[in-house]
């Protein structure tokens, strides 16, 4: 529901996980910036997205390409073509909005009446329009459903158009047009471009996979939900390619290899979803989306696509350089393979969305006792070895020895995790404070310690304490925070 999205999103800016950007002038729409826990979390959502593709295969290898890419590419890519979605206006409140979103809101509310055939019908419809390109009549199927403005509660659309989603910028001092390059909207094409870099300096063999984390950028009509939908985000993309024939394999492969990395991450499967395409972007055979259930309905958060050789060899036409691979390998009748441009199976999944997910996934209010005993914790449920902070050392009083005690042990581990050391306020609040930042393990150190070397640790999610000594604190930390 809205309210706990609400909650989730003063919560993140209050406790210095996300803030809007720009905040000081009233913030710019659908750009956020991530506070000092912020960074910690998604910083080790992309550490381990990248270990895990590369450190834990093979026949993986990373790279980070630029932003600013050659032009042609994306005329390749068929981004400057067809990257775009249809926007209508409504003339009386003069807001925008996406006209296939207008159009899945209304079957939404079909759905929600009980009548999923007319929500069906609906979306069959609106898929067939967009695909014959027939704006006109996307724009009398709006009318026709009845439709009015949120707002204003008017139904005086203006026509349908399709907006190109890439921002685009000048290099050099020239404002010509022959100098005009774009943000790139996706991070793919930094490695189509460098697939036989890489392969050939890499001498990699097919099948193999190029990931790479980086910034894209698209000018979303509609801004909304957060982090969910921004104009300046982050992908994780890793691009698989195989020997034509095998991609329908590999797809599933990927597929179901994602969604228990997801699993792993403390994603309930009940949260989780897949939804297969019916309507294929232009460049693939297959299309499946990862949903996860956010507090506005399940929603995408990674898409795994087979994409043909539509990109490879489309380059190829267009830089007149070969995108081919030798392979080697034989066939069934004992021939090499031979040459052949490769296709390719992505995994593509945005680091902001996962990030929005995994808190919306932690985000926890327990209650406790009875009547005038009840009592409501707030705590952030993360994976251990995905939370910001992984510890905080904690002596119980500032004085008798205790912060030096404290601090020894702090400066022991400090090098090999992320942990805070604390000394105001009640130890109680302390541990709040650490809670609310989804921080597994607050140590304690008091007067016992001073005598026998030990402390407690006390566990986040069941609020439990234990007795350890100071010497197994490493082993302990790293076992617990390891993925
Ligand atoms: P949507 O349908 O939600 O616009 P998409 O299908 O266009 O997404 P892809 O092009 O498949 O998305 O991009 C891959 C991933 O990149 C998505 O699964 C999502 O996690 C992320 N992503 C795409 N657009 C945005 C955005 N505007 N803000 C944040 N993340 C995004």
């Amino acid at each position: 529901d809205n309210n706990q999205l609400k909650d989730i999103i003063s919560h993140a800016k209050e406790y210095g996980f996300v803030f809007p950007s720009s905040e000081i002038y009233d913030g710019l729409a659908a750009v956020y910036d991530y506070g000092q826990y912020g960074v910690e979390l998604k910083n080790n959502l992309k550490n381990l997205w990248w270990k895990s593709m590369t450190q834990l295969h093979g026949n993986i290898v990373g790279i980070d390409a630029a932003i600013f890419m050659h032009p042609l590419t994306w005329k390749a890519s068929g981004h400057v073509d067809g990257f775009s979605d249809p926007m209508i206006d409504n003339k009386d409140s003069q807001k925008r909005y996406r006209a296939d979103q207008l159009l899945e809101a209304k079957a939404e509310q079909y759905e929600a009446a009980g009548q999923p055939e007319k929500a069906q019908a609906l979306l069959a419809e609106m898929g067939r329009l967009l695909g014959a390109e027939d704006l006109e009549a996307v724009k009398q199927l709006i009318i026709s459903e009845g439709i009015v403005c949120q707002i204003s509660g008017t139904a005086n659309w203006t026509d349908v158009r399709q907006f190109n989603l890439m921002f685009s910028t000048q290099v050099g001092s020239v404002a010509e047009d022959a100098n005009t390059i774009y943000l790139r909207p996706e991070t793919a094409q930094g490695i189509f471009v460098n697939f036989l870099n890489v392969q050939k300096t890499g001498r990699m063999k097919i099948p193999f996979g190029i990931a790479q984390i980086g910034k894209a950028f698209r000018n979303e009509i509609v801004a909304r939900q957060f982090i969910f939908r921004m104009r300046e985000f982050e992908q994780m993309e890793m691009q698989f390619f195989v020997r034509p024939g095998t991609q329908m394999q590999w797809y599933e492969h990927w597929r179901e290899t994602r969604r228990t990395w997801h699993e792993a991450l403390g994603v309930p499967a009940s949260k989780l979803k897949f939804h297969i395409h019916e309507k294929l972007a232009h460049y693939a055979d297959a299309a499946v989306d990862i949903e996860f259930q956010f507090p506005f309905g399940f929603k995408e958060i990674e898409g795994i696509h087979s994409r043909t050789d539509f990109d490879l060899r489309n380059h190829q036409e267009l830089s007149k350089k070969k995108m081919q691979y030798f392979d080697n390998d034989l066939d069934e009748n004992g021939k090499p393979y031979g040459n052949y441009i490769p296709y390719v199976v992505e995994t593509s999944v945005g680091a902001d969305r996962l990030f929005l997910a995994t808190l919306c996934n932690a985000y926890t209010n327990e209650t406790t006792g009875e009547g005038a005993e009840q009592k409501t914790r707030t705590f952030l449920k993360f994976h251990p070895a995905i939370a910001p902070v992984k510890a905080a050392i904690l002596p119980i009083t500032k004085k008798d020895g205790l912060p030096e005690k404290a601090l020894a042990i702090f400066d022991d581990l400090r090098l090999d995790f992320n942990i805070i050391y604390e000394e105001k306020d009640s130890i109680g609040k302390r541990y709040t404070r650490q809670d609310l930042i989804g921080t597994p393990f607050c140590v304690a150190i008091d007067y016992q310690t001073l005598e026998d070397d030990t402390v407690t640790i006390r566990y986040r999610d069941t609020t439990e304490q234990e007795r350890l000594p100071i010497s197994a604190l490493r082993e302990k930390l790293a076992y617990e925070t390891s993925f």
